[in-house]
């Protein structure tokens, strides 16, 4: 069941979703959608935004992923710090950190 809190327009009551129209369970009002009566309550912004900061996080480590794949496998093969910086010149000091931020996601 949907539930919408705090979102009654005429008394902040709570919505319940049931079937196509939302309503209060406080005062009664029935709220439709279709009629764009009440965007707010089918759309909450704390939900878009939510959304988006979870999709952004996502983007930044796909990206992160793919710049350091070289280094994370050779991690996965277990290579050692001084191994990986020979076979992929990058600094120790990056690849200690690519390895901090892998056993943090752990
Ligand atoms: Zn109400």
């Amino acid at each position: 069941m949907l539930l919408n809190l705090a979102s009654c327009q005429k008394c902040k009551g709570d919505l319940v979703h049931q079937g196509d129209e939302w309503r209060c369970l406080q005062c009664g009002t029935y709220y439709y959608p279709k009629a764009q009566q009440f965007p707010e309550a089918i759309y909450p912004r704390k939900t878009w935004s939510i959304n988006a900061s979870i999709q952004a996080t996502q983007a930044s480590e796909v990206r992160w992923q793919s710049s350091n794949r070289e280094i994370i496998e050779q991690l996965s093969a277990g290579s050692t710090t001084r191994d990986i910086a020979s076979l992929t010149n990058h600094s120790p000091r990056r690849i200690q950190s690519v390895k901090e931020r892998l056993l943090q996601a752990l």
